[in-house]
């Protein structure tokens, strides 16, 4: 099973501190990809077995063309997840996603309590309080309509602030009363915009201490599988920011994840050793094997840092 990841528009609506997509930054460089970027032909969704769409961003809802995106990819029968923030994600647009194709949805969120959320997401309370029940009317819908929206997850960015056993809690019994499929935690990362504009958020081991007790607390009480990262993810975390090298060749993204940025198949934004090529180009599935091969072969050229957490599957283990 692979996951096609296609970002479609780098504009966003929220003001997250971290992220250099977050309006303040975005509105100065109106970033929408265009149309002929973002969709992969029937023949190259074949030769690459495609068998999810997952539509990100920046925000895709504010993508210009996200209707026709969706329904391209709706017409070739693959199930469309949305990774939104959910900010504009009301009861009367879930159901028009809905409509177009959209069966899955990930929101997301860094905490359910206003002060904590705005240390790291600088939008009004009345934007997370519409935010809180707009995740509120998706858990609904999901509950009564699970044929039409058959998944329903929430996204979490880690920094200092809420890298602590009782948010993440309180995160995960939230989700859990919800109905919530799966919550997934991530590393913040830097790409140069966290450390110019909000330093404070890095997680740095000084966040050990609370990985410690987030990993006593798992041991005693672990979740369902796949509900959440194991405690593998934890215990990977602190040994990173321990300094500790993590294994690049248990990087999981070979066959089973590609990233469509900018109108160029990828195995992550990161990776600089091998690249699929651009969407226009005409691949076989031999073609796809062998990069995939060459990949995999030069994987310890890559170094995990936080951002390779990313793009994992929710039971990822590095070491
Ligand atoms: S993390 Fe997502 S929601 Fe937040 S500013 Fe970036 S793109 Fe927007
Ligand atoms: S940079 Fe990280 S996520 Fe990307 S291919 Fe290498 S190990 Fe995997």
């Amino acid at each position: 099973m692979t996951e096609l990841i296609i970002d479609i528009s780098y504009k966003c609506n929220s003001n997250c501190k971290y992220c250099q997509w977050n309006s303040k930054n975005s509105q100065k460089k109106k970033i929408d990809i265009p149309f002929n970027q973002v969709l992969l032909s029937r023949e190259n969704l074949k030769s690459f077995d495609i068998s999810r769409i997952i539509l990100s961003g920046g925000e895709p809802t504010l993508a210009n063309h996200l209707k026709d995106i969706v329904t391209y990819y709706h017409r070739l029968l693959l199930p469309i997840r949305l990774i939104t923030n959910g900010i504009n994600l009301s009861l009367k647009k879930i159901k028009l996603l809905t409509k177009w194709g959209i069966n899955e949805f990930v929101i997301s969120i860094d905490a359910i309590s206003y002060d904590t959320y705005s240390t790291m997401r600088a939008n009004s309370e009345k934007i997370f309080q519409k935010t809180l029940q707009n995740i509120k009317n998706l858990a609904n819908f999901h509950m009564y309509h699970p044929k039409i929206v058959s998944y329903i997850g929430l996204n979490v960015v880690l920094t200092s602030i809420n890298c602590n056993w009782h948010i993440i809690n309180q995160i995960l019994s939230f989700a859990r009363d919800l109905k919530f499929n799966q919550v997934k935690f991530q590393p913040v990362y830097d790409d140069g915009y966290l450390s110019k504009n909000a330093p404070e958020l890095k997680l740095t081991l000084k966040n050990s201490i609370e990985l410690e007790e987030i990993i006593s607390n798992i041991k005693i009480k672990p979740f369902e599988l796949n509900f959440t990262n194991p405690l593998e993810f934890w215990m990977d975390l602190k040994r990173h920011l321990e300094g500790k090298n993590l294994s690049p060749r248990k990087c999981f993204l070979s066959n089973n994840v590609i990233l469509l940025h900018k109108g160029i198949l990828k195995f992550c934004f990161w990776c600089q050793h091998t690249r699929y090529g651009p969407i226009n180009h005409s691949y076989s599935h031999k073609d796809v094997l062998e990069i995939q091969n060459k990949f995999q072969n030069n994987l310890e050229k890559c170094r995990v840092a936080p951002q390779c957490f990313c793009l994992q599957p929710i039971n990822h283990i590095w070491s």
